[in-house]
């Protein structure tokens, strides 16, 4: 357990993780590093999604989709025994409970309801493990639209059954043969190839990152979680506010949707990284996927490759407004090893009954460390997202337990 950054008085900040100032920045994050031929796309992108989100009936539409597809609002979850066990208040908010079994499925429905409005017939997506590829591949089957995922060859031996789920739910799972055959190149690959598809075709890129407006947009996609929890806990709590707010970060999307709601707060949040994979922490500044942000990289700058237990938060950067909110010290980005979180998981298993997915149980690894060493004062309350449901990883913890 490293924790990286000095903890400062949180700042509650009005007007941030709201719009990106001009051409898609975040502090000295973000902008819109790609070819011509994807500008062109991306300011198409940038401009439906604009309209869409200031339009009722878009919103209307994409929350009927959320509740009666996705199964939303997931419920916050109390979690008696392990609170009285650490001596704080832990509340679980419970994106593993969605259709599909992660928040992933939040943005994809969004993007695809997008897609349709922009009279696209197709999503291509790029997959690591093959979640955002099970959440578009659903996503495409429930509008009617066609998918393409590339994933990396390597991925595609390891996580033979997501890519049984993908073909079965009618997407084609393109393999990438190039670099290491993993996520990085994958994502490469899709935006390679949507390059010459852009005129039917939307790119639904799975995590708040690559060219503006994504980070953003996936953001707004996501922050059903943070407002959906705030309200919550307005009703179970009088001071309606939580005093630590938790998510775990690959990319950072479901700890952006979760901050979203608590933003102009005085809660203090925490994102919790990988020990292999914590661009927020570790990172240096870089640009890949058409976006500068922080990136793991070597002494002569080449982006590595990141490791982790949990493939999705096998990334080896982090959204560009997550570097800047790391730089303002309104969020703390702290990391833990594949050990903690197996052993996190395997205690939220047996006091709440409830198996993790092994991405969220690094943000659960953390608040009982945390609430171990004093870091978390007794009696906190601790708002943290449950990303998503372990379900996935149990041959992964079979090997190891
Ligand atoms: C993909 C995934 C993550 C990591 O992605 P973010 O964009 O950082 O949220 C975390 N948890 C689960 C369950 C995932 O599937």
């Amino acid at each position: 357990m490293r924790d990286v950054l000095p903890w400062r008085e949180p700042v509650p900040l009005d007007g941030t993780m709201g719009e990106p100032r001009a051409r898609g920045r975040f502090g000295e994050y973000g902008g819109q590093y790609a070819p011509e031929s994807l500008v062109e796309a991306c300011r198409e992108v940038d401009e439906a999604f604009r309209e869409a989100w200031a339009d009722p009936g878009f919103r209307g539409a994409l929350a009927r989709l959320l509740a009666v597809h996705a199964g939303r609002p997931t419920p916050l979850t109390p979690a008696r025994r392990l609170s009285e066990a650490l001596g704080v208040q832990l509340y679980l908010k419970r994106e593993d409970l969605t259709h599909t079994g992660s928040h992933k499925i939040n943005n994809v429905l969004g993007q695809a309801l997008l897609a349709t409005r922009m009279g696209r017939r197709r999503l291509i997506a790029e997959t690591g493990a093959g979640q955002h590829g099970v959440a578009t591949a659903t996503a495409a089957a429930l509008l009617g639209l066609e998918a393409t995922v590339f994933m990396g060859e390597r991925d595609i031996e390891r996580q033979a059954l997501n890519v049984f789920r993908m073909r079965m739910l009618g997407a084609e799972v393109v393999p990438v043969t190039t670099g290491s055959r993993t996520l990085k190149d994958a994502t490469s690959e899709a935006m390679r190839h949507w390059v010459g598809a852009t005129g039917d075709s939307h790119y639904c890129i799975g995590s708040v990152v690559g060219p503006d407006p994504y980070p953003w947009m996936v953001r707004e996609f996501q922050r059903i979680i943070g407002d959906e929890a705030r309200g919550q806990f307005a009703a179970e709590l009088r001071t309606g506010v939580p005093d630590y707010v938790v998510a775990c970060v690959g990319g950072g999307s479901n700890a952006a949707g979760t901050f979203a709601g608590f933003a102009d707060t005085p809660a203090r949040l925490v994102g919790v990284e990988a020990e292999g994979g914590a661009g927020a922490a570790r990172g240096r500044l870089g640009v890949l996927h058409g976006c500068r942000s922080l990136f793991l990289q070597d002494d002569d700058g080449q982006i590595t490759q990141a490791h982790s237990i949990a493939p999705g938060l096998d990334y080896p950067g982090v959204g560009p407004e997550h570097a800047h909110l790391r730089d303002l010290g309104r969020a703390r980005y702290v990391t833990v090893t594949d050990d903690e979180a197996v052993g996190a998981a395997v205690r939220l298993a047996r006091t709440e009954g409830i198996v993790p997915a092994l991405e969220s149980a690094h943000a659960l690894a953390w608040v009982i460390h945390a609430a171990g060493s004093g870091d978390l004062p007794a009696g906190s309350t601790v708002m943290m997202t449950l990303s998503g449901r372990g379900d996935k990883d149990v041959s992964t913890l079979k090997e190891l337990l």
